[in-house]
């Protein structure tokens, strides 16, 4: 069964199908901007993403999927955090690119094929390369100051992806009465949008030499995924995907920008997915209504069950996070992993699981696919197909070895121990594990064998 997707462009539920005659699916998810640690709505729409990617290594085959997910290490926040704290721009952000990584890792998400930051002097090359370009043509033009803006009214697609006209009341409305935009004397036009951005004080150190005829500074944020995914994916790419609030005026403007240049359609396929809310707002660093990953699981709750409940809603609709969505998402963890216990090794050759596969690959609905894997676990009739579950699971990325929540206490060097002894046991070095088992008696924990995993449990009560 193809994958069929929701396109924000046509409104329509498309099938995703590589378009290159190589038969690789290009696919660019636009990253996160690395000067805090992310927070848990940010992830949802990276784990929404991740089973996407996932569904697609399933669909096409691992080797047939390109992902890119880009970091943008250089705007306005990252160099104001960096100026606060009196730290190099560089320094900062590799900081916080490094606890994205870590929380990644802990919700399971797949790293992307190629991770390009705005400041890697390659892609700032690309990006001052892709300035030039439309400079060229015609779509852009220097201002006073030396910065350099696109001209929107070049563009007769403009606004297509977001319908912006409908929007331009909206907007001007929200407008009304309030200051103009810093730069409005530098543009011709108030849609037009920064391509680059000449130096100003603020910016300290940080400066690149720009697009000829510009004078120094740093790039608009939007140009960097335009010209990150030409050098990556190519002109035109399978699908390109964000949370909601990148539609306008990020991705309207990327379009604006590669199409302009490139002269070939950009993305031939385009998904968002919607906010995580807290208290019906969105979760959001401005609004400092916002948890961490680190802020849950020092309450106890395991990464997976933050994975769990991310999934539990349908991502193309808003989600209203609470702490008893994850003490749901630890039990409904503890069954699954208690059904994986009882099924068979080698998969019998029907396809139980099937259809909660088939919910993913209807427009990624994870809330469905959540329902189905239990209603077809309950059944308890037919025969039971570990390899049909596990390809759920795959697809979910929920890892069901992942220590539960009651775990997460356990001391590293304990749970070192007892991977080595699970690795030992595994080889059938049954000496080795025997003894590492001692180990753990001696340092006070339990580790209790299941036939997929462990658990590990304190002996001091
Ligand atoms: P940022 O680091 O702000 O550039 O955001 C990274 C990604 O997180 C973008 O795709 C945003 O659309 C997404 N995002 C931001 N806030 C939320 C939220 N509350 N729920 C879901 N996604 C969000
Ligand atoms: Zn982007």
């Amino acid at each position: 069964m193809p994958i069929r997707l929701h396109d924000s462009l046509t409104r329509q539920l498309r099938e995703l199908r590589p378009s290159h005659p190589d038969g690789v699916f290009r696919f660019y998810n636009c990253g996160p901007t690395v000067y805090a640690a992310a927070h848990i709505g940010n992830f949802r729409t990276f784990v929404v993403n991740d089973v996407l990617r996932r569904l697609l290594e399933l669909e096409f085959g691992p080797d047939k999927v390109k992902h890119v997910r880009n970091l943008t290490d250089v705007d306005d926040k990252t160099i104001k955090r960096a100026r606060d704290e009196g730290r190099p721009l560089a320094e900062v952000t590799k900081q916080w690119t490094d606890k994205f990584h870590a929380d990644c890792a802990a919700l399971n998400c797949l790293p992307p094929h190629a991770e390009p930051r705005a400041t890697d002097p390659r892609y700032m090359r690309e990006q001052v390369s892709m300035i030039e370009c439309l400079m060229e043509k015609g779509n852009a033009y220097r201002a006073a100051d030396g910065s350099v803006y696109f001209k929107v009214s070049s563009f007769p697609g403009y606004g297509a992806l977001s319908r912006v006209k409908e929007r331009e009341l909206q907007i001007g409305s929200a407008l009304a009465g309030k200051p103009p935009a810093a730069d409005a004397d530098e543009k011709e036009d108030g849609s037009d949008f920064a391509l680059w951005k000449a130096w100003k004080p603020d910016d300290g150190t940080n400066k690149w030499s720009g697009p000829r005829g510009a004078a120094e500074g740093r790039p608009g944020w939007h140009i960097e995924c335009s010209a990150m995914s030409k050098a990556l994916l190519g002109e035109t790419i399978d699908l390109h995907t964000g949370g909601v609030d990148l539609l306008f005026p990020h991705h309207e403007n990327e379009i604006a920008q590669s199409e302009c240049c490139n002269g070939q359609p950009f993305a031939r396929h385009w998904y968002h997915s919607e906010h995580l809310l807290v208290d019906g707002k969105k979760m959001s660093k401005s609004l400092g209504n916002l948890y961490t990953l680190d802020e849950l699981t020092a309450k106890g709750f395991s990464p997976m069950a933050v994975r769990y409940a991310l999934l539990a809603g349908h991502p193309r609709k808003q989600l209203n996070f609470t702490l008893d969505s994850l003490h749901a998402a630890e039990s409904a963890l503890a069954s699954l992993r208690a059904h994986r216990a009882s099924l068979a090794a080698a998969g019998a050759a029907h396809d139980a699981f099937a259809p909660a596969l088939a919910s993913l690959q209807d427009d990624l609905n994870t809330p469905g696919a959540l329902g189905a894997l239990f209603t077809i676990a309950n059944r308890k009739e037919g025969e039971p197909d570990a390899a049909s579950f596990d390809r759920v699971m795959f697809g979910l990325g929920l890892d069901l070895h992942q220590p539960a929540a009651s775990q997460t206490a356990v001391p590293t060097e304990i749970s070192a121990l007892a991977e080595k002894r699970w690795a030992a046991k595994a080889a059938k070095d049954f000496a080795a594990a025997d003894a590492l088992r001692k180990e753990l008696t001696a340092a006070g924990w339990a580790m209790l064998d299941g036939k997929d995993g462990y658990k590990l449990e304190s002996l001091k009560k």
